[in-house]
């Protein structure tokens, strides 16, 4: 097995087209390195894109954050612009794992392995946030929503890297949260994970939503019934209780050891209802 650390995206874009068997790019490696203990894991080349410039910056510009592919999610809670503007992506960053992970794990890394149970997807997708790709054909943009297609698999083409989260401006009365159930305190995969982000007018109403569920399909869903129930409304109980009834109607869960179909359906309203709470008061509502 070859391991290449390339200076550029177009070497590291290069070298993974050319590559005639099994290629991966290497980022925190938490999903990687474990998958690679597995006797059936074959590779032939490990592309560590580490060392390429910017990869490791968060930048914010006018038009909102950019989050390079290698930075760790430890260092998204160091960045007070992206906590005040985004703290439901980051808390849902700052879920994974451990301490240790989360000083080497990417949410890049999170998003391409592609998992339905991955913590900072929903937030991502609620944020309606963008990836940068570069691939051997140049660069191309597609919302995080459409990278997963089913467990494990992404749309992502031969040679393609994702250079870059893109999250949007925030208005200026605007919040997001995150939360997740699992059976420990710690360290594990979410049975059910909701993210809501909403933005409010002066007086309280809410003007846009979006509502994303994790782990209670094969990938990420973004409810937009969930959004409806409470645009327009004041996130009081009737709009609350709408919110909770569509985001279980949704929910085409999986049914095993760590939760039943019917726990993961009342679950996901639960959850839904209580972050939706958070954003709206992050957002200043009262
Ligand atoms: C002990 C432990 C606990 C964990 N707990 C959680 C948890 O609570 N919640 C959770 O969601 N996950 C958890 N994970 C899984 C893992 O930590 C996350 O999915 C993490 O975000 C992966 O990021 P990474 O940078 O380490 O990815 P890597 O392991 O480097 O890569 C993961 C996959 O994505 C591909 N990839 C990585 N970056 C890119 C890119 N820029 N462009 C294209 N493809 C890319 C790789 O080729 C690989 O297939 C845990 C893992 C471990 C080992």
């Amino acid at each position: 097995m070859r391991y290449e650390r390339p200076q550029t995206l177009e070497d590291a874009a290069a070298l993974l087209a050319a590559a005639d068997a099994p290629a991966f790019v290497l980022a925190g490696g938490t999903d990687l390195l474990v998958r690679m203990q597995n006797d059936n894991f074959e590779a032939d080349l490990i592309v560590d894109i580490k060392s390429i410039a910017g990869m490791g910056d968060i930048v914010q510009s006018d038009a909102g954050f950019v989050i390079g592919a290698a930075v760790p999610c430890a260092a998204l809670s160091e960045d007070a612009a992206l906590v005040a503007a985004w703290p439901g992506v980051v808390e849902a960053a700052n879920l994974i794992g451990s301490t240790q992970i989360q000083g080497r794990c990417t949410v890049a890394g999170n998003l391409c392995n592609a998992s339905p149970a991955a913590d900072s997807v929903p937030a991502l997708v609620a944020a309606d946030a963008r990836v940068r790709i570069a691939g051997p054909n140049g660069t191309r943009e597609a919302a995080v929503i459409d990278i997963p297609t089913g467990p494990g698999k992404t749309s992502l083409a031969k040679g393609e890297i994702i250079e870059a989260v893109l999250l949007p401006k925030r208005a200026a009365q605007a919040g997001d949260a995150y939360l997740r159930f699992i059976p420990r305190t710690e360290m594990d995969i979410a049975v059910v994970g909701v993210s809501v982000n909403l933005t409010l007018d002066a007086g309280g109403t809410v003007t846009s939503a979006r509502v994303a569920l994790g782990a209670v399909g094969p990938t990420v869903m973004l409810v937009d019934a969930a959004a409806e129930a409470i645009i327009g409304t004041s996130l009081d109980d009737a709009a609350l209780d709408a919110l909770a009834a569509a985001c279980s109607a949704a929910s085409t869960p999986i049914d095993d050891k760590r939760g039943t179909v019917a726990f993961r359906t009342k679950v996901a309203g639960v959850l839904a209802r209580r972050a939706a709470q958070t954003a709206y008061t992050r957002a200043g509502g009262k």
